[in-house]
């Protein structure tokens, strides 16, 4: 089975390795694809929400989020995987697209954090070419211009750290009109790395 069904929210049969794999595949096709990372709570949020099930069932990549979602999956009757985190899986991208040399662009979290969290990567990975940012807290009006930046950076990839339903909302609404190959949900992620 490549899939399981958690409550109706569909999760990949993938570890740590096969989920970066696979976005490393994203990376190098022609169109945008979009992970998720369900945790318990946003599997718990789409019980009472069916737009937001239907949104997490519409990824490429549904990564289990979280020991609860591994956890859960032990009531199915395939053997399951470890947990793979988008703080994680992100973390273990950033030395692929270095190499590759993939533009990233950090969209999300309050003024300046995304700026921050920025300079921070660039310690660590001196060759990563981060070709833009943006805070999270942003109007339906200023949207098109967002998208706009993001186009116009030329971004490989975007990291949404919006907070969960938000991010994933937003990813879904807006995934046509962006020219990226791999748009990726990862929470508060933005936060950790500007500390
Ligand atoms: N966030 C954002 N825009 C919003 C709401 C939240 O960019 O409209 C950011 C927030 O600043 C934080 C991250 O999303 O960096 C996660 O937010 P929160 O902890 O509320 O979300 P959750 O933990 O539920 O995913």
């Amino acid at each position: 089975k490549d899939s399981i069904n958690i409550l109706g929210v569909r999760i990949d049969c993938v570890n740590f390795r096969k989920a970066k794999e696979k976005c490393l595949e994203f990376l190098n096709s022609s169109s945008p694809h979009i992970v998720f990372t369900p945790n318990v709570e946003m599997i718990m949020l789409a019980q009472k929400d069916e737009k937001f099930k239907k949104i997490l069932n519409s990824s490429d990549l549904n990564v289990p989020d979280g020991i609860g979602v591994v956890w859960a999956s032990k009531y199915f009757d395939e053997k399951l995987f470890e947990r793979v985190t988008g703080f994680d899986l992100m973390m273990a991208l950033m030395p692929e697209l270095e190499r590759h040399k993939k533009r990233v662009f950090l969209l999300g979290a309050k003024p300046s954090v995304a700026e921050k969290a920025k300079e921070n990567l660039l310690k660590t990975f001196k060759n990563l070419s981060i070709c833009g940012t943006h805070h999270g807290y942003f109007s339906q009006e200023e949207n098109e211009k967002v998208i706009e930046l993001i186009n116009s950076s030329k971004a490989d990839v975007v990291f949404v750290a919006m907070g969960m339903k938000k991010q994933e909302e937003w990813i879904y609404k807006n995934k046509k009109k962006l020219n990226c190959k791999l748009i990726m949900g990862v929470g508060g992620s933005l936060d950790v790395l500007s500390g």
